[in-house]
């Protein structure tokens, strides 16, 4: 079996933000060498996600404006977590909304993706070092 790990890093400049990072998982199955097998994407913070989706602008802004009404950022003391001392209850909840990860198939060598399927990192409290972890396996 082979296997390949690495850690793509963000610090977006803004607070919440899509990243459309399909090539860069795309990049890390080519140097596996993997043909057939799985790859993991996961975001490896409790206020950013990995999600699949259309790379349609339109539809980013409305996830940003759908998860804005669901969980505004302000007022902050909304949130019990916020108690804390952190400002980002929301992104919490945001993060879980959208899912910690995906899991694609490699089918001969490819991600294999159904029409339109995209990876984007979904950051939901930004400014700050991040990493998302991308795991390979198979033969
Ligand atoms: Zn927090």
């Amino acid at each position: 079996m082979k296997s390949r790990t690495e850690y793509l890093e963000f610090n977006t400049g803004k607070r919440v933000d899509f990243i459309n990072i399909t090539d860069d998982v795309e990049e890390a199955v080519r140097k596996s060498g993997v043909r057939e097998g799985f790859c993991l994407v996961n975001a490896m913070h409790i206020t950013a996600s990995v999600f699949i989706n259309d790379a349609e602008e339109g539809l980013l802004q409305d996830f940003a404006k759908w998860l804005e009404a669901l969980a505004p950022h302000e007022p902050t003391t909304r949130y019990e977590h916020n108690l804390t001392g952190e400002v980002n209850g929301d992104a919490h909840i945001k993060r879980t909304v959208m899912g910690r990860e995906v899991v694609v198939a490699i089918t001969r060598g490819e991600l294999d993706f159904g029409p339109w399927e995209q990876i984007y990192y979904g950051e939901f409290d930004g400014r700050r070092p991040k990493r998302v972890l991308v795991k390979i396996i198979g033969e």
